[in-house]
């Protein structure tokens, strides 16, 4: 089998990792991918976010499955482009797409299907949304409508944060992105990521993760992409997991399907946890990232049977097989990030670390030139390690992360500390 991955983060890296464990596998092709994903696949520089391109590729190739990583490509209509064009696609179609690139869109669904969430509104006028708040009081959360790279949110504790986040928002900050606002109840509690695959019918729970995303120690200074992931994530019991599927995951699929927008791919359900019981904050409609890393690390080659089943149709077919382990993975940064930060950094070192079938440093924001790897983006490499326990798992990971040698790199040293 020819497989097509587009993307180009430690994400990508993770997928095509697993997907190459899998003998099944006959040419890997990523797009346009980093330079740790260089030493295991064929790199293609296209814009995943052009169908016509990544079309050409397909044919060019003979690609019998394309996998795409981020919600870009999604958003943009490329699964449907490559699906019209009789294209085994791993993904959802742009409509699909808009659990992630709407949340007005998503707190519909919500309400059209009964599934737990915090309290919302709507708004496209500055005016109406100010009067709502102060109505309303603090906490509050107030959120531009469309895709803002997790920028978009502001979760504001006084009367006056909610209005300068909306002054902000309605102001132009996130351009088209903000047009609408959707001002929601605050939710306390802990968040977790649970993944269920979905192929527009049946759904598949592929595991739980915790992310980190202050930059720093003990979850302070600003937020980030995410510095780090565990998996599973023990907050997500059993039982709030079933409760999750049967409240929330198969009534949206359910609705989806209802609405002629069938989801076809992973919903990353973002959830918060209080008193045993979960509400929706948010979903996303690809892996996350860094969290894929640890659940990708854990499947290994049966990922893309699970990723083919799923765009097949056939997740009633297929289980995941899980080994009772713990993955994390720490991320290092460039100094600087999430400012602005130093580029062009050389890091030494990786070639001393053994990559196995339980430790992997997987690339984000790296170059190789002239047989040197340098660090080109924000977050640049995920330190990722598997074992018998979490504490096994995160002291092989910052044992790792000791051995790289990148004084212009940082990481979180504390990642896992809410499960340990
Ligand atoms: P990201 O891409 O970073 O996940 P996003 O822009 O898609 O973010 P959300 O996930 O909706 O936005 O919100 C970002 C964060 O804000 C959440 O992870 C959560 O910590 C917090 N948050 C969002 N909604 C609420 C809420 N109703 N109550 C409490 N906290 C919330």
């Amino acid at each position: 089998m020819n497989i097509l991955i587009l993307g180009s983060g430690g994400r990508e890296h993770a997928l095509a990792w697993a997907v190459k464990q899998n003998p099944k596998c006959d040419r890997l092709i990523v797009a346009p991918g980093n330079a740790g994903i260089a030493l295991l696949a064929e790199v293609a520089a296209i814009d995943p976010c052009d169908a016509a391109a990544v079309l050409a590729c397909v044919e060019e190739n003979a690609v019998d499955f394309v996998i795409i990583g981020p919600e870009a490509p999604l958003a943009a209509g490329v699964a449907d482009a490559l699906r019209a064009a009789g294209v085994l696609t791993f993904g959802p179609s742009a409509a699909a797409a808009q659990l992630e690139a709407s949340k007005g869109f998503t707190k519909e669904i919500c309400d059209a299907c009964g599934a737990p969430t915090a309290a919302w509104a709507r708004f496209n006028d500055l005016d109406a949304a100010l009067a709502y708040v102060r109505a309303q009081g603090a906490p509050i959360v107030v959120k531009a409508d469309g895709l803002a790279a997790g920028k978009g949110v502001i979760v504001a504790m006084t009367l006056d944060e909610a209005e300068a986040g909306l002054r902000e928002i309605f102001g132009g900050a996130f351009g088209a992105a903000g047009a609408e606002v959707v001002i929601e109840e605050f939710m306390a509690g802990e968040e977790a990521s649970f993944f269920i695959l979905s192929d527009g019918v049946n759904v598949l729970p592929v595991g739980t993760a915790q992310d980190h995303k202050r930059v720093g120690d003990g979850d302070t200074g600003p937020n980030t992409g995410g510095m780090g992931a565990y998996s599973p994530a023990p907050v997500l019991t059993t039982a709030i997991q079933e409760q999750v599927l049967a409240e929330i995951v198969r009534p949206t699929v359910a609705e989806m399907a209802r609405r002629g927008m069938p989801f076809q791919g992973v919903l990353y359900a973002g959830l918060m946890i209080e008193n045993g019981r979960a509400r929706l904050v948010e979903y996303n409609v690809r892996f996350g990232d860094p969290e894929c890393q640890v659940l990708m690390l854990r499947l290994g080659g049966q990922a893309l049977d699970l990723l083919q089943a799923c765009a097949e149709g056939r997740l009633d077919q297929i289980t995941a097989q899980w080994a009772e382990d713990h993955a994390l993975t720490v991320v290092l940064a460039a100094q600087g990030y999430p400012g602005a930060y130093v580029k062009g950094s050389e890091i030494r070192g990786l070639d001393t670390l053994p990559e196995t079938a339980s430790q992997m440093v997987f690339h984000a924001g790296t170059t190789a030139t002239d047989g040197k790897i340098t660090a080109t983006g924000g977050r640049v490499l995920n330190v990722t390690a598997r074992a018998a326990t979490l504490a096994e798992a995160q002291q092989r990971a910052y044992a790792m992360v000791d051995a790289i040698d990148w004084p212009e790199g940082f990481c979180r040293r504390d990642i896992g500390w809410r499960a340990l």
